[in-house]
């Protein structure tokens, strides 16, 4: 079977196969496999499974959701813990390695620590948790305990009246203090993901580079991207990597870390002095979509192999069908074969993705 008939036969959408102009990738191979690692069309094997748990949040920050009128998936439509452990077990025996658990906000998805135990107990390499942090110092000893490996938390600014204005809901102080009580208990190394928007915080990139100096956290800084539930995204209000870099770089010269950590997206640099490190996850303007090799489940159950694509699979129909774990490890297959070779972000015509980023699992 070859490229268009692929996709046809697995129920996507259909793009001509070619050379991708961004990632430069070409289709290699023309037959799914049925065994081996989970790869695509284009030989990117996939380990990285993102596990998005709910879609509600308990805050509502101005580049993921609107202040009201999210409605949200009830708990009929969300996959169980145990249907998510069997997916994540299937993914593992088709080698996955690292897990990542995400939302909308994770900490408000009840029983998390026991969610984490029943994956914890698969054997990952890596199992981490994306949060905001506002509820993760009530629970960072019980998630520790019960197999989780380290932590990211989200925090935009470093300025509390700023942090309550990007943030909508929350305090920065609560945060500050998740982040205590994330290394108290050893769920290291820690990574702070900054999302920067242009006229909002971008004044604090080297404030923030000064706090992954004097703490030690990993200081990641995040384009804003097409994915907020209002359809609010403009370019201009993006910082692009680069800038980002030139104005670190400037006050205290950075080195480049050799190739991004198996787990992450992030472009790496060492400060030269030796003072720490920070991340710039520049998705829009310098994708890294040739070297991608993530996998997202999102809270009800569909399969997705792209944040930008709108194609998804129901694995939650496959699991309530009755269907056994092949039925599951062929739908992650053909998730995972159909995958384009690029978001195509910068291309005219993009259409930004219907489902915005706490839908999805960011
Ligand atoms: N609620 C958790 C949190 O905020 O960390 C986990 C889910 S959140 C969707 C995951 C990450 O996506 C966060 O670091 C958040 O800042 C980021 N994010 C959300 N919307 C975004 C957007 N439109 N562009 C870039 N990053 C975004
Ligand atoms: Fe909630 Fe995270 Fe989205 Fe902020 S970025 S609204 S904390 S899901």
């Amino acid at each position: 079977m070859k490229g268009n008939d692929v996709r046809t036969a697995v129920g996507l959408s259909v793009r001509p196969y070619r050379v991708d102009a961004n990632t430069g990738l070409d289709p290699r191979t023309t037959t799914m496999p049925t065994s081996g690692p989970l790869v695509d069309a284009y030989g990117r094997v996939h380990s990285d499974l993102r596990i998005s748990v709910t879609d509600r949040c308990n805050l509502r920050c101005v580049y993921c959701m609107p202040e009201e009128g999210m409605t949200f998936l009830n708990r009929a439509e969300l996959l169980s813990f145990e249907e998510i452990t069997r997916v994540a077990s299937v993914a593992r025996d088709l080698g996955v390695t690292s897990v990542r658990l995400t939302g909308g906000e994770p900490l408000v998805r009840r029983g998390l620590v026991d969610l984490v135990a029943m994956i914890s107990a698969l054997g990952f390499d890596d199992i981490a948790l994306t949060t905001n942090g506002i509820r993760l110092a009530e629970s960072a000893e019980q998630l520790k305990a019960a197999g989780l490996t380290r932590v990211n938390i989200s925090c935009d600014s470093l300025r509390p009246e700023r942090f309550a204005s990007i943030r909508r809901r929350g305090e920065l102080s609560k945060v500050l203090g998740a982040m205590d009580a994330a290394e108290a208990v050893g769920l290291t190394p820690l990574k702070i993901n900054v999302v920067l928007l242009r006229g909002d915080n971008d004044d604090e990139i080297v404030d923030f580079a000064e706090f992954a100096r004097t703490t030690g956290r990993v200081v990641r800084f995040i384009e804003f991207m097409p994915l907020d539930a209002q359809g609010d995204w403009e370019r201009e209000r993006l910082v692009p990597g680069r800038e980002v870099f030139a104005t670190i770089n400037e006050r205290w010269p950075l080195q480049a870390l050799e190739g991004p950590s198996h787990v992450a997206p992030a472009e790496r640099y060492r400060f030269a002095d030796g003072a720490g490190e920070i991340g710039l996850i520049s998705s829009v303007s310098e994708p890294f979509c040739g070297t991608c090799n993530r996998l997202r489940l999102t809270a009800e159950g569909s399969v997705r192999n792209c944040l930008f694509s709108d194609d998804e699979m129901s694995v939650r129909d496959v699991l309530r069908r009755g269907e056994g774990d092949d039925g599951v490890a062929g739908l992650l297959r053909r998730a995972v074969w159909a995958k384009f070779p690029g978001h195509a972000i910068n291309e005219v015509g993009f259409l930004a993705p219907r489902r915005s980023m706490s839908m999805i699992g960011g």
